[in-house]
């Protein structure tokens, strides 16, 4: 069965009324028949139908035991450092996304969990750095927004070696490109709000383990804890669940020919994408990305000025001015200013972050159309001598 048919056919047909889609359980608590006795659902923190299918389905999805919805993809990263007592450390990629240091260092290093940065894409590089107490190695891939790779099988051995476990927030490559737990991760997490739901219209969190007793471990936080996803949000994430593959490939075979596109415009320096052959890590990505690079591409200019990455993310048609990713609509962003502007300018150069690097996310619009409107954006520059 190929991955498409599978998806939708994972999506249950609702026993009560045939319903094909998931009904919406827009509901706190269930009525018992006697304390205690129930239909397998008792309060809506706990366990929601609606939620309950989203996470049956996105468990299937990444090849895991169990998943868990969380109301942000923050709420879920949040839940897997909850795993972790005091003194417990956690060996991270150097270029994690934004929202995630904020959330290491500004909440969990006043708890006494200690986290030390390391460029995993060479993996061997992450030797040196276990201890006794390293609890969790913690990696994207592909990363935000330069784009790098991290071989997921090498690390997931280092990783067991050293008695810790592997988390990969695997938001970029979805789980059409990347299954991280066939590759020997033990924990996946999702933003659901970039490709998995995929419509710009809510925002979501998923935690998949691969095995039950992590699973268990989750569910007790995510009931503990709170950070639920609401039933329609699941419902909608359901539905855009439906048309990921469609999507994820569409997006990722546009991304492929604007990347390749961009290399021959004049005004554009550097190219970032795993899918061109002169990317530094593209033999390991087209080896674990079944041969799909995702809609995100990120470039810098000629001149490297800030001035002129403001004037091409403002003059764009299609693509429009926005933080976030992995929707329908194309976006672009320019990280200096805006995802990556609490981050010091030294500190940011240092993880490639240059000052007029541009971030694109790309849709599902005509191909042709979206060339042309970077073409026209970057042509405004007017650079002379180039
Ligand atoms: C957006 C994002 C998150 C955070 O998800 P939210 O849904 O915005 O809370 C985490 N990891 C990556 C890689 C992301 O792109």
């Amino acid at each position: 069965m190929s991955k498409a048919t599978e998806i939708l056919h994972s999506i249950p047909v609702d026993e009560l009324t045939g319903s094909i889609a998931v009904p919406i359980y827009q509901t706190s608590t269930f009525v018992q028949d006697a304390p205690g006795v129930n239909k397998g659902y008792d309060y809506a923190r706990s366990n929601n139908p609606t939620r309950k299918a989203l996470e049956d389905i996105v468990a299937r999805l990444e090849g895991g035991h169990s998943a868990h919805a969380f109301a942000t993809g923050i709420a879920a990263i949040d839940a897997v450092i909850k795993l972790l007592k005091s003194g417990d450390e956690v060996l991270a990629v150097d270029d994690i996304y934004g929202g995630a240091y904020r959330l290491f260092t500004k909440v969990y290093e006043k708890f006494g969990i200690k986290i030390n940065y390391v460029d995993t894409t060479e993996a061997d590089q992450l030797l040196d750095h276990f201890t006794s107490k390293t609890k969790l190695v913690w990696i994207e891939s592909p990363t935000n927004p330069t784009l790098k790779i991290s071989d997921i099988e090498k690390i997931a051995q280092i990783t067991h070696t050293n008695n810790a476990l592997l988390v990969v927030d695997n938001t970029f490559a979805s789980p059409i490109a990347q299954n991280p737990i066939n590759l020997g991760a033990d924990i996946v997490i999702h933003s659901g709000t970039k490709y998995i739901a995929g419509h710009s219209d809510l925002v979501a969190g998923l935690v998949i383990t691969k095995t039950e007793g992590l699973g268990s471990e989750i569910k007790f936080i995510q009931n503990a804890t709170g950070g639920i996803l609401g039933p329609l949000d699941c419902f909608l994430t359901i539905r855009g669940i439906e048309t990921l593959e469609l999507r994820y490939t569409k997006q990722s075979e546009n991304a492929l020919e604007l990347a390749n596109y961009l290399t021959t415009l004049p005004e554009i320096d550097q190219v970032y994408y795993p899918g061109l052959p002169n990317h530094k890590n593209h033999e390991i990505a087209k080896k674990q990305q079944n041969g799909l690079f995702g809609g995100v591409i990120s470039f810098t200019l000629k001149d490297d000025q800030i001035d002129s990455a403001v004037k091409v993310v403002t003059n764009t048609k299609y693509f429009k001015l926005a933080e976030s990713l992995g929707g329908v609509k194309s976006l672009l962003c320019h990280p200096a200013q805006m995802t990556h502007a609490s981050i010091p300018r030294e500190k940011r150069l240092a993880s490639g972050v240059k000052d007029s690097l541009i971030r694109l996310s790309v849709g599902i619009e005509n191909v042709e159309d979206l060339k042309n409107d970077i073409a026209q954006a970057v042509a405004q520059l007017n650079y002379v001598n180039i």
